[in-house]
């Protein structure tokens, strides 16, 4: 795993999405002090290059100006460590202006967007894809390159079909995350898809995948058929997150990942004290992630995909202790029924293709007539991403 580091500018969101339970709306905006304490902090904190990924609630509420500085800041200060920068957000406030410089850096946008405009707006709230598609347009028109995610919900879900044909017929690349039990809302299940239900949908996508080979890219499939063929996670869901991945909260608080941002449990250190990676391993936050790992090992040994899985996501498995009311990670990823179906999908596809026809190994091999056949595994194995 490369190093990656999250910074959160702000956990507060303008959107208000039926599903999401991690704003704060009482949340302080990063002041530009965090960015120059995180570069001295990762001056000497090790020598690998680095992601830099601003995340949220909505990182674009921190404005054009803080962008400006701590872009510059990051990239020159740090230019020992050759930083490369992502964001990941839902385009609501993004300007021509912002958008010039994200050009210039050469940044990446996630977004999110769960379908067409009736199911987006059925659960992400009415106005939302026209506020996203508005920035989405703006950003375009700078050249920026623009991926969306789509969270699939207990509500969505049974529109399947519909949501793969809106990003098929639009040219949009899909990524899809399947809607998580809420860890603080009454009803937790409320929107959450059960393992089983998101095993099926990823064996759905990649049947819709190899019919529409070239003409939209899977994100999901891409990583988990490529984690498969080289034997280990591509993506931080199918790999050792911990120790190479960081978030830097609004007020500088250092966590694992931006998903645990806000959990006061969580809490690593702070990029004022600038931490050694031995000062964090003291942490009783990083000591958990770190049993977590040995657990992973344990109950996941005889697992065949443990190598390409790792036990999935230390946050997918957070649940609250009901006596302790703390949340404590006892188990591997929830999700791990939906790992096991596609991973078995993808193996048992992909050795029965090499049985029926070696050839698959060497792209460029095959006769005119095999050229014209159904994409395959291997095809997708192949891929450069
Ligand atoms: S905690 Fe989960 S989402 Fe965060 S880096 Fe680790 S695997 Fe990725
Ligand atoms: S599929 Fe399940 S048992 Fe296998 S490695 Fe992943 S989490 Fe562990």
């Amino acid at each position: 795993m490369a190093f990656h580091v999250m910074l959160i500018p702000s956990m507060d969101c303008p959107s208000n999405c039926s599903y999401c339970w991690g704003v704060d709306k009482e949340s302080e905006l990063m002041d530009i002090e965090i960015i120059e304490e995180t570069v001295k902090w990762l001056k000497d904190f090790q020598n690998e290059p680095v992601t830099f990924t601003f995340h949220g609630g909505e990182p674009l509420l921190a404005g054009y100006e803080f962008y400006k500085k701590a872009l510059e800041l990051l990239s020159q200060k740090l230019s020992n460590l050759n930083p490369a920068f992502a964001i990941q957000t839902n385009l609501w406030l993004m300007t021509p202006e912002i958008a010039k410089l994200f050009a210039e850096y050469n940044i990446p946008i996630g977004s999110s967007l769960d379908g067409p405009l009736e199911i987006n707006d059925s659960q992400r709230g009415s106005g939302y894809f026209e506020k996203t598609m508005k920035g989405y347009k703006i950003a375009k028109e700078k050249g920026l390159n623009v991926s969306f995610i789509s969270t699939f919900t207990s509500s969505s879900i049974a529109q399947k079909e519909a949501i793969f044909n809106f990003f098929l017929e639009n040219n949009l690349d899909l990524k899809l995350h399947p809607a998580l039990p809420s860890l603080r809302s009454e009803d937790p299940e409320e929107w959450a898809i059960s393992p089983e239900e998101y095993g099926e949908l990823l064996i759905y996508l990649l049947d819709q995948y190899l019919e529409h080979m070239g003409q939209i890219e899977i994100k999901n499939i891409d990583h988990l058929c490529k984690g498969v063929f080289v034997r280990r996670g591509v993506v931080c869901t199918y790999a050792d997150c911990v120790g190479d991945t960081f978030a830097i909260g609004p007020d500088g608080n250092i966590y694992p990942c931006y998903r645990f941002v806000g959990m006061e449990e969580y809490v690593m250190g702070n990029v004022r004290d600038h931490p050694t990676m031995e000062d964090l391993s003291k942490s009783e936050a990083l000591k958990s992630l770190r049993d977590w790992e040995k657990l992973v090992d344990d109950e996941c040994a005889d697992c065949s995909y443990i190598k390409f899985c790792r036990g999935g996501c230390p946050y997918n498995a957070l649940t609250m202790d009901k006596e302790s009311q703390k949340m404590e990670i006892k188990s591997v990823d929830h999700q791990c029924e939906a790992y096991k179906m596609i991973f078995k999908e993808i193996t048992d596809r992909a050795n029965k293709e090499f049985l029926s026809s070696p050839n698959l190994m060497m792209p460029g091999m095959q006769s005119s007539s095999e050229n014209k056949r159904k994409s395959s595994i291997m095809d997708i194995m192949m891929k450069r991403s």
